[in-house]
């Protein structure tokens, strides 16, 4: 019995040795994360997909890729055996260790925060002319113009009888513009005359409690507006995240740092849809792994972001295996020679330009 399972065992490795010289398929999990793994006309690219393609040209292995939504999906498809590796931009973490084995340090990492560019002119104009073609902004104006009318016609319908009253036009035009430039001015709280007959006065003292209620709300208003820009202009650095709402990608690192930091998180499946929710002014700063954050700022966000502060907590991108998996020792062998012998570093200056 021992030696028929020793045969079987025997003739598993010789067939996998011999799979392998054939060119075995491995499963590789990945994730779309730009410029690491991109999806380009229906093939993937990126620094990740090529340096592992040429990792895997070495050690003669042929790859398909399984794409995750996001790195948490990706281990847990290393441990279940749908794939038997994963590359993208998976941080080394201690917690992580416990579960998975990592392969050499692959890119040197870290957090990092993007904000909206704050010296870009065209983002000052945009910014007005967003606000110009707002609806709220014409609402507004509706309202202010309603509440200027409104009061113009009972005073100008009550003064245009008593001699000497407020208007010195009885007829409809022009004495309701006059009507209308009174309930204005008193809006403004700058109304230097006062109606004369006993019903337009009724009627311009509740116009006078509700000018000075209006005040107030517009002042509370600018006030807030103009506090809540400071705010959000305020990150300048890790120190300035507590409590500030930041978005993040969902199950990776920084979303635990910026708890750890009592910042308000809003998490997103793709780095892209925090970009966008930046763009909106719906959060205050982008905190995720820096070479992404860098490469979008130096392409696609150009004009749009600028990165506050240096890179924060350095971590280090590595390929996962499952624990004791036999592949890790091949792969970090290419993986060093690629370093040594120029491969990596041409890998690098494609991708981020400068060297490593
Ligand atoms: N490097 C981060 C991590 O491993 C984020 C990677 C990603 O979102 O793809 O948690």
């Amino acid at each position: 019995m021992k030696l028929r399972v020793g045969l079987l065992f025997s003739c598993l490795l010789v067939s996998n040795s011999f799979a392998q010289s054939q060119g075995e398929t491995l499963r590789v999990a990945t994730r779309l994360v730009k410029p690491f793994v991109i999806e380009e006309k229906g093939s993937l690219t990126g620094f990740s997909v090529e340096l592992w393609s040429e990792i895997a040209k070495q050690i003669n292995v042929k790859t398909e890729f399984v794409v995750k939504p996001t790195v948490k999906e990706l281990l847990a498809s290393i441990n279940t055996q749908e794939a038997q590796l994963g590359i993208a931009a998976i941080s080394i973490t201690a917690e992580r260790e416990l579960q998975w084995d990592f392969s050499q340090p692959m890119f040197d990492a870290g957090l990092q925060i993007i904000v909206p560019s704050q010296t870009s002119e065209s983002g000052i104009l945009a910014n007005i002319i967003a606000g110009v073609f707002s609806p709220t902004f014409w609402q507004l104006i509706g309202a202010i113009l309603l509440a200027i009318l409104i009061p113009a016609h009972i005073v100008w319908f009550f003064e245009r009888r008593p001699v000497g009253g407020l208007l010195a036009n009885k007829s409809y035009f022009p004495g309701i513009f006059e009507a209308a430039w009174w309930s204005l001015a008193s809006l403004a709280a700058q109304a230097d005359q006062m109606p004369k007959s006993a019903a337009a006065r009724v009627a311009a003292v509740f116009w006078m409690f509700t000018s000075v209620v209006f005040l107030a709300y517009f002042t509370a208003s600018v006030t807030s507006s103009l506090t809540l820009q400071q705010l959000r202009g305020d990150i300048k650095g890790p120190e300035d995240l507590p409590g500030k709402k930041i978005a993040s990608v969902k199950g990776s690192t920084s979303v635990e740092y910026l708890r750890q930091r009592n910042a308000e998180v809003a998490e997103f499946t793709k780095v892209e849809e925090a970009y966008e929710a930046l763009q909106h002014g719906q959060v205050s700063a982008v905190v995720y792994d820096a070479p992404v954050l860098l490469y979008y700022a130096a392409h696609e966000g150009k004009g749009k972001v600028q990165t506050v502060g240096s890179i924060f907590r350095k971590e280090n991108y590595g390929i996962a295996f499952p624990d004791k998996s036999p592949l890790r020792k091949r792969v970090n062998e290419v993986l060093l020679k690629l370093k040594e012998n120029g491969t990596y570093e041409k890998l690098y200056t494609k991708w981020f330009g400068g060297s490593s």
